[in-house]
């Protein structure tokens, strides 16, 4: 089911954002999921391991790259091979119809929902197209399937095939297409027999019906909530009589996204049109996209990514600000103010903010310090041991110029820095002296 994949994928991205870059065995271990996941979607074994092995690959090479949102590039990246793979080459809503009258096959299992797309097919190509269409039933073993396209026919005002008891379907087909050509339409449908199974009398008879018309577009109507059976009734009617298309029905119901995926990866065959509806209006071409989105439940994903990175933000710097206060602010800190005033709008944004700090964002100001500058102080940090960041009082000449070099700077730049630290640090401790209440009224100063 949708829901089951997209709440295991968010649990899986929400572990992944609780941490910092991209690791290879976070990448597996999401994918491990990502895996189990498609499985209980109901795609097949071989169809869920080489769509993860696609994502490895893709990931991998972008584990190395920092990400502030790792779990952001992991649900692009399932999303975007997600799309890959349901795209075919071509516009899923173009059919090849030109040289008229062009025969549309519709074939697939009995309670697929052939006859209702065979009509909103016909609809479709009316009212968007501008054809001049005709239906005929080939289902001689239930009177009742011929009526039911007759009904249809005069609902949605498309001409019906008159019906004449005891023809053999590959008879109705011939005079389907004779009246087609004499009656100058574009199109005619011919909606085959359904059968509860495959069998071969049943695949004969569409094989005769085949030969017979040789159709433009043999479109094979599948029920999207059947999961790996839709598959597998795929694979039959595609070596047997070739189609050129699915129709994935009922996809308006809680169906699983994993027919769409293994549908196109087994049989290679693209998926042209969704069925969202009994209603004749409730037929759309397939988009990857949207059907990706919705096997990935990719807003909630995002939302809850964006989410947990928040919640991660703010402990962080709640952190930080009671170390700061303590006097124990140091370079990583620094680091990190440095990076989010980068986010949220440059140095001065930031300082403005800060209680206290009205005057040094002036001196910003004056100073013309842009994103540019905070780049290269954070370059500097960079550079920097583990222990040389967490006790900037080490700093000594060697260190400096060792440190300067490393990023390309002067020990001169590297000097301001130390002296903004210090700064700050002086700044922080006084307020913490002052406690909570003074901080508020010195900032409303
Ligand atoms: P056929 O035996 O393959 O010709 O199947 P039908 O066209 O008679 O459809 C069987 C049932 O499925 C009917 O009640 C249709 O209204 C319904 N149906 C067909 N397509 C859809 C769809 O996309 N969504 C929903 N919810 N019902 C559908």
């Amino acid at each position: 089911m949708f829901e089951n994949l997209s709440e295991r994928l968010s649990g899986v991205f929400d572990r992944l954002t609780k941490q910092g870059a991209l690791s290879e065995e976070d990448v597996k271990t999401a994918l491990r999921e990502v895996r189990v996941a498609l499985l209980e979607a109901d795609v097949s074994l071989p169809v869920a391991r080489e769509f993860v092995k696609k994502v490895q690959d893709q990931a991998t090479g972008q584990a190395v790259t920092k990400s502030i949102t790792p779990g952001q590039q992991v649900v692009k990246i399932v999303h975007d091979t997600l799309v890959d793979v349901l795209r075919g080459e071509q516009d899923p809503g173009a059919l090849k119809i030109d040289n008229p009258p062009a025969p549309i096959l519709m074939v697939g299992l009995q309670g697929s929902g052939k006859t209702t797309t065979t009509g909103k097919l016909a609809k479709r190509l009316k009212e968007k197209e501008g054809k001049k269409v005709l239906m005929a039933s080939l289902d001689v073993y239930r009177p009742a399937a011929m009526d039911q396209l007759a009904v249809l026919g005069t609902q949605i005002g498309v001409d019906t095939l008159p019906i004449v008891p005891g023809q053999k379907p590959v008879d109705i087909a011939k005079r389907a297409k004779q009246q087609a050509t004499l009656g100058g339409y574009d199109v005619y449908m011919l909606d085959t027999a359904g059968r509860l199974h495959i069998d071969e009398v049943l695949m004969n008879e569409v094989e005769q019906v085949r030969n017979a018309v040789d159709p433009r577009e043999t479109l094979l109507v599948v029920d999207g909530l059947t999961g790996q059976v839709a598959v597998e009734v795929a694979e039959e009617f595609e070596a047997k009589v070739g189609i050129s298309g699915v129709v994935l029905t009922r996809m308006d119901g809680d169906g699983r996204g994993g027919a769409a995926l293994s549908m196109r990866a087994v049989t290679g065959k693209p998926i042209r049109f969704v069925g969202l509806g009994e209603k004749m209006d409730a037929l759309e071409t397939f988009e990857p996209d949207r059907i990706a989105g919705r096997i990935l439940g990719m807003g909630d994903i995002v939302a809850l990514v964006e989410k947990a990175q928040e919640t991660m933000e703010i402990e962080q710097t709640e952190r930080m600000m009671k170390r700061m206060v303590k006097g124990q602010f140091n370079m990583n800190d620094l680091k990190m103010q440095l990076e989010q005033m980068i986010q949220m709008g440059g140095m001065q944004g930031m300082m403005g903010m800060m209680p206290g700090m009205g005057k040094m964002a002036k001196q910003v100001e004056e100073s013309g310090m842009d994103d540019k500058v905070l780049k290269r102080q954070i370059a500097l940090i960079q550079s920097m041991t583990k222990r040389e960041r967490a006790n900037p009082q080490l700093l000594q000449a060697s260190r400096k110029k060792r440190i300067a070099a490393g990023s390309g700077m002067e020990v001169s730049d590297l000097n301001k820095l130390l002296k903004m630290h210090r700064q700050m640090s002086d700044m922080m401790k006084k307020m913490g002296k002052m406690g909570k209440g003074k901080m508020l009224k010195q900032a409303m100063k």
